[in-house]
């Protein structure tokens, strides 16, 4: 028997995209719009050619003044962390506070804040806090406990000021428009969250919503189950899920596609090792998930399903093409909602096969998921499901993990067919 209710759920992204609504896709940064400004316009190394040694000498100690700070976070010593913070500007203080509280209840097995480049004077600025005003780029490099297999990094502003000899910090949000896209946008960067860990799962929300967070928990633990079921390869299950009621936490943009576009219900967003400005760089760290502030109460364990199914996949490499990213996500969410006898999903493999499977000529590319987001992440799951049926998961991993790593020229290696006959045999595939 159908539980109505339920399988509305099992085919709740196609539904809500059917009504010009909800997607779930799959984010590397670096594939996202450049910020609205150009950063490297309005950020400079110093105004001079080459740094002075009086530069050399401030930089070096605030570093000093920010090792002291990451120090202070790790062991849980807030009054150090705070000595720096000038007690008269009453809101950056609240704000500092914070930010020890929250980065507290994360967990953090790494932190180190230095600077990196410095920003040109911002003359606000400089007219309040006077002639030694110093604003920065500060790198944040860390690891939370229990989820980042090596340190990530992101990016803050900070304002000092020389006083009596030492670096005050006097301003930690007046140059937010010069950094990376989610920088000063983290999790702990808003108001006072509610930590929940269950399992390998890490769930973040806002304190008056901890309520939701047990339940998010509760329901990302069984949706690693799931992806472990159907992803025949290693996955530690370690992953965090943001569900703040904050618009802009990570940055996410919550519409896309062309025309009216369509609304994003969560996003599995990939970190890499060394990354500035919103550029990936090196080698992919893990994921995080942001839900879609909008739908954080309605969040069903299909939409985690494909989410997580990105974040075990992530660090395998960047070079899947989008058909088997979104392909393979969409696979496992439908193996995991059939794995109940009771649901089904046939009113989207009816939907695949009488409206979109009628166009597949090639494997959809980037443009096809820009038009028609629905025909493109149904077509490429009727792919990777005729896939699955030919080669068996463990090959279906195997295939996606070459993927990854060598895009789609292992194809006629790994499956015996070009891209051609791979769309040749989905469209003929009865399921
Ligand atoms: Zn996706």
């Amino acid at each position: 028997m159908n539980h109505p209710k339920r399988l509305f759920a099992g085919v709740a992204v196609l539904a809500l995209a059917a009504s010009g609504a909800v997607v779930a896709v799959h984010v590397r940064r670096g594939e996202e719009p450049p910020p609205g400004l150009g950063a490297a316009a309005v950020v400079e190394a110093t105004p001079s050619a080459s740094p002075t040694v009086a530069d050399a000498a401030r930089k070096q100690a605030v570093d000093a003044v920010l090792a002291r700070r990451s120090t202070a976070v790790l062991a849980g010593d807030l009054k150090g962390f705070m000595a720096p913070v000038d007690p008269k500007q009453t809101e950056l203080v609240a704000r500092q506070r914070l930010l020890f509280t929250n980065l507290r209840k994360f967990g953090l097995s790494s932190l180190k804040y230095f600077t990196a480049d410095a920003f040109r004077p911002v003359p606000g600025l400089v007219g309040k806090f006077g002639p030694t005003t110093f604003s920065t780029r500060v790198m944040m490099r860390y690891q939370l406990s229990g989820l980042d297999p090596r340190p990530v990094q992101t990016d803050l502003g900070y304002t000092f000021v020389q006083r009596a000899g030492t670096w005050v910090l006097v301003d930690d949000t007046g140059t937010d428009e010069n950094l990376s896209q989610d920088g000063h946008r983290q999790p702990w960067d808003f108001d006072e969250v509610q930590v929940v860990r269950r399992g390998s799962v890490v769930v973040v929300v806002d304190k008056r919503e901890a309520s939701l967070g047990t339940k998010v928990a509760q329901v990302a633990e069984k949706a690693v189950k799931s992806v472990r079921k159907h992803w025949a390869r290693p996955w530690n299950g370690a992953v965090l899920v943001v569900a703040m009621p904050q618009e802009r936490v990570m940055s996410t943009l919550w519409t896309a596609g062309s025309g009216d576009g369509w609304t994003i219900a969560a996003k599995a967003v990939t970190l890499f090792e060394g990354e500035q400005l919103g550029k990936p760089a090196g080698r992919p760290i893990g994921s995080r998930i942001v839900v879609n502030p909008a739908l954080r109460k309605r969040l069903d364990k299909d939409l985690l399903v494909h989410e997580m199914t990105h974040v075990a996949t992530a660090t395998l490499g960047l070079n899947a093409p989008i058909w088997a990213v979104e392909g393979l996500a969409e696979y496992v969410r439908c193996r995991a909602i059939e794995d109940d006898p009771h649901w089904t999903v046939d009113p989207y493999r009816k939907r695949v096969k009488s409206q979109y499977l009628a166009k597949l000529t090639t494997l959809p590319d980037q443009s096809v998921f820009a038009a028609d987001a629905d025909r493109a992440y149904g077509t490429s799951w009727w792919i990777t499901e005729y896939l699955a049926d030919k080669l068996g998961e463990k090959k279906l991993a195997t295939l996606y993990t070459d993927l990854s790593v060598h895009g789609e020229s292992v194809l006629k290696k790994d499956t015996g067919l070009t891209a051609t006959q791979i769309a040749a045999g989905a469209k003929k595939f009865k399921g």
